[in-house]
This record gives C-alpha cells, structure tokens and sequence, in this order.
C-alpha cells in the first residue's frame, strides 16, 4: 500500500522532555494536512521490534496554529505502548493517523459564562492545547485550570502556563484565568490537598477560586483518570449539570484519558 491510500502519515520526533522518572513530553513534526480542533487527539503509532504497530490515542498539548505536534505522556510500567514511545530516539519515526479524533471541544458548548477544565496527571494536555487558541479567552469570562497529581514534581508545564498568559493575544484576557494546582500526597503550600471529587463535594473548589460553578452560568470539561471523570459527571449531575449530546446541549463535556 503507498503512503496516499495508508491512514496515517509518518513523521519524525524531534524533542524529548523527561518531566520524572514516568513522565515525559515528546514533539514531532506535523503533516501540513493535519488538522484538528484544540482539545482533541490524534492516534499514534509506534513500530516494535518485531514489526507490529502498537496504536494509542493522545490529546495533543500544542495548539492548532502551531507546525508541530507535542505530547504528554505517563510510561505505564510494563505497558506496550508507552515504554516503546519513551526509549525512541529524537529523529525517530512515529505514525499519526491523518484524522484528529475527540469531542472534548468548546463547540460541546453553545453557552456559558465560566469554563471549568477540571484535570487529573496528563489529562491536563487538551486543555494546554485549548489555552493556547484564542476562542477560549474570548468566549468566557472566567476560566479556571485544575490540574490534580500525586507530587508536586508532576506538575509538569507550569513554565507553558505562565508563558501563554504573556502572549500578545492573551495578555488583555490574562486576569480571567485561575489556575488550581491539586498536589494530593504531599503537602504543598499553594496547592489543595484532596482530590477534585472531595473539592466538588466539600465546596472547598468553588470557595478557593471564589466562583460557584452552577448549571446556569458554568460549563465544565472533564480529563483524566476514568474514575474521577465519571465521580464528577455523576455530581455535576446532581447539581443538573448534564452532559452536552450533539441533540442536547448541556454543561458538562468528558473525555477519559486512557
Ligand atoms: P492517578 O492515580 O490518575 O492520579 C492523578 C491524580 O488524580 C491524583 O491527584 C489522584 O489522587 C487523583 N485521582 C485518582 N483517582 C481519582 C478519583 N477516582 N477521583 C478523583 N481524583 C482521583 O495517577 P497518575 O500518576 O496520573 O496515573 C496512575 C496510573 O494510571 C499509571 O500508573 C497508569 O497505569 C495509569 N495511566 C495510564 C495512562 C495511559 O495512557 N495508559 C495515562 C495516565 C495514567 P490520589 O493521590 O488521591 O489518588
């Protein structure tokens, strides 16, 4: 099969980023026909050494405008995909399937005042990728970013976050952004200490960053560790925050992360 009738193109690492021992971020080079909407991912493909393609599915951190594509990513221990992904080289070869895939886009949306893009580990990269296009600053009037880990140490694009606030475009709509770092087995000054579902719960979220997060005004996008995405769509539930269906639009938006 030539490379017009295969799925995917292939593309070349060009950065790699160790963040901890089982954290890393890698760039790649981008098919100019690659298009995608922040929030989504792409599917990529790793070769193995015996000749199979592993395939996994990856939100992607940079923006849309960017000419590369950049990714964050744990290493599963033991895990097929990842630790092949970890040890390849820069220059190395990675397939992406041409299409971009996902509905973790603000399109889920047709309303809404605040934006809360809650995020546990590497589910916080669609939402990098979201902070760095310009329809979010312009949609909402406040934003907040929470990004919950383990350590301290996983908290891992603080430099990204500060940068993007200082970008032309972002600038003037800067003081809209919360950012929420979550450190739930360490004790750290300036971060919560439970677990986002514990936050919702005890209202202690809504009380840090001084904003109630309600069906009328808030709409809420969701990444990270399955359990936590499904234990907070089932509380926002119970504020009648319901999950926004291509027939239904609602507040609430998910995507699991692995
Ligand atoms: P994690 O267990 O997902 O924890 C990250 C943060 O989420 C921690 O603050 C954790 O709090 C919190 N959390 C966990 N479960 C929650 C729940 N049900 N409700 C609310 N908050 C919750 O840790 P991780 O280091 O990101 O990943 C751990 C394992 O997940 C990895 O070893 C790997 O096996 C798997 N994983 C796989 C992939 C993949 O692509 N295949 C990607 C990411 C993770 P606590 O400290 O209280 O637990």
């Amino acid at each position: 099969m030539n490379a017009i009738q295969e799925k995917f193109t292939r593309q070349a690492i060009t950065h790699l980023h160790t963040w901890t021992p089982s954290l890393f971020s890698f760039r790649c080079t981008r098919d100019v026909g690659f298009r995608f909407t922040a929030g989504q991912f792409a599917r990529l493909g790793v070769r193995k050494a015996n000749g199979s393609i592993v395939w996994r599915g990856y939100s992607m951190v940079s923006s849309p405008f960017d000419e590369f594509l950049e990714f964050f990513s744990i290493v599963v221990p033991g895990g097929e995909f990842t630790s092949e992904l970890s040890q390849l080289p820069v220059g190395d070869e990675i397939l992406i399937e041409k299409q971009a895939h996902g509905f973790l886009t603000l399109d889920r949306f047709v309303d809404g005042e605040n934006l809360w893009l809650l995020s546990t580990g590497t589910g916080v990269a669609p939402f990098l990728s979201m902070l760095q296009d310009f329809e979010i600053w312009q949609r909402f009037e406040r934003i907040v970013l929470v990004y919950s880990v383990r350590s301290a140490a996983e908290l891992a694009y603080k430099d990204l976050l500060d940068e993007i606030l200082t970008r032309e475009y972002v600038a003037e709509y800067a003081h809209k952004f919360t950012f929420v770092p979550v450190v739930t087995r360490e004790d750290i000054a300036g971060c919560l200490g439970a677990r986002i579902t514990d936050l919702l719960i005890s209202g202690e979220l809504e009380k840090h960053v001084g904003l109630p997060m309600t069906a009328e005004s808030s709409r809420v996008l969701l990444c990270g560790n399955p359990e936590m995405v499904e234990d907070c769509r089932m509380l926002l539930q119970g504020r009648d925050m319901q999950l926004s269906l291509t027939r239904r639009p609602g507040a609430v938006a998910v995507e699991n992360y692995w």
